[in-house]
């Protein structure tokens, strides 16, 4: 029997912290899981030893620091998460194992707001179609992560706000895959999932505290402090577009006048240049013009970011983010409109939260909500199943 506070309880609970830490991680030397665990290096030793035999993790030599160390990670075979992500105008699907190995990929463009029935069979035959080509067991899959353009409700699990996905309206995502493909589904929206995936594989890697702006149809942002994305209880945190920057601005579809979204987002940005540009415009060529040294696409792009980066200076002094990474096409300008977020930062930001802060453009570009959705399974799977063949080959007296 276990209580806590007993041995045998302890000792799991320390087991679960050692394999929480590689999981999110990938892949962490011995010294690195005693630091991000609390745990001594003696009982990392004895842990990783039992993890192993256990055939949770697998152990490879490497060398930190100049000195002979030895990585941990997960076995690649203990399981497979996969990825689907709902972008406004592709769906996206990722296969990787617990070791962080990507094993395939694979996008398509998809009208995501036409239908969802269509959507979801789409997404279905993609992943059966990875299944089959990866030659993966079905047994072998932890979990589904999802991602959906739209805030979900964190209680109901059904799309928060009908306004933004129109045809999605009363659907619970998470259920309707989960029935289709029999397995787990985690479901989170494109901003949490950016956040995450930088986090684990991009411009985030080892950093506690991020928040990660996504420039899109809309303006979102996804936060991660100490390690853990937070949603709030509602699941609407991070809706930094509806900071209010202009009270005689333009209308927002919220309701209220000058929002950072109206300033910011593709659908208020593209009529000031269509006149000169063409009526196709999208934002990902206003970036590309720009990079070719257009001056009224370059104008745009930097008063964009000077926008933007108003509204990072807000996210700085409530919650004192070390790294700010951007998404989205925008991203694409690279320093054109890094350094007017920078500026505002420097100028509207309390100079010890801004001096605390880098600013980087995304390293996965348009991958980052689907590597988030491997990751977002990463992190809300249970250990259980992990901790199966250590516990059962029977817990040693140690801890
Ligand atoms: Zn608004």
């Amino acid at each position: 029997m276990r209580t806590p506070g007993s041995q045998s309880s302890l000792h799991r609970a320390n087991l679960e912290r050692v394999v929480r830490a590689v999981r999110m991680a990938g892949s962490l030397t011995q010294a690195e899981i005693a630091r991000s665990t609390g745990l001594s290096a003696a009982t990392v030793s004895n842990i990783v030893r039992e993890l192993k035999d256990g055939g949770t993790v697998e152990v490879t030599p490497t060398s930190a620091g100049g000195r002979r160390a030895r990585s941990v990670s997960l076995s690649g075979d203990a399981g497979i998460v996969i990825g689907v992500d709902f972008g406004h105008t592709h769906l996206r699907v990722a296969v990787g194992n617990l070791a962080h190995q990507v094993l395939a990929e694979e996008a398509e463009p998809l009208d995501v707001d036409a239908s969802s029935a269509e959507g979801f069979g789409r997404a279905e035959a993609m992943v059966e179609r990875l299944i089959v080509t990866t030659g993966i067991s079905r047994q072998k899959v932890v979990g589904v992560g999802l991602g959906v353009p739209a805030p979900i409700d964190v209680e109901s699990g059904t799309l928060g706000s009908t306004s933004i996905l129109p045809g999605w309206t009363g659907i619970n995502p998470g259920d309707e895959l989960s029935r289709r493909l029999g397995v787990p589904v985690y479901v989170d929206n494109d901003a949490n999932l950016g956040a995450l995936g930088e986090l684990v594989w991009g411009s985030g890697r080892g950093v506690g505290d991020l928040a990660y702006i996504k420039v899109a149809s809309g303006v979102g942002a996804g936060l991660v402090i100490d390690g853990r994305v937070y949603r709030g209880p509602g699941g609407t945190a991070g809706e930094i577009g509806h900071i209010t920057l202009d009270e005689s601005g333009p209308v927002c579809r919220c309701g209220n006048r000058g929002c950072l979204e109206t300033f910011t987002a593709a659908r208020y940005v593209l009529p000031l240049l269509r006149p000169g540009h063409g009526a196709d415009l999208t934002m990902e060529r206003v970036v590309q013009l720009a990079r070719e040294g257009d001056p009224g696409c370059r104008r745009v792009v930097a008063d964009v970011g000077r926008h933007v980066g108003s509204g990072v200076a807000n996210l700085c002094n409530l919650l004192n983010p070390s790294r700010v990474v951007l998404g989205g096409d925008l991203a694409e300008a690279g320093e054109l409109v890094l350094a007017p977020i920078r500026e505002s930062v420097s100028r509207y930001a309390i100079p010890s939260a801004a001096r605390q802060l880098t600013v980087l453009p995304g390293a996965l570009g348009g991958r980052a909500e689907v590597l988030g959705a491997l990751a977002l399974v990463l992190s809300e799977m249970g250990d259980s199943t992990l901790l199966e063949g250590a516990l059962t080959a029977g817990a040693p007296a140690f801890t």
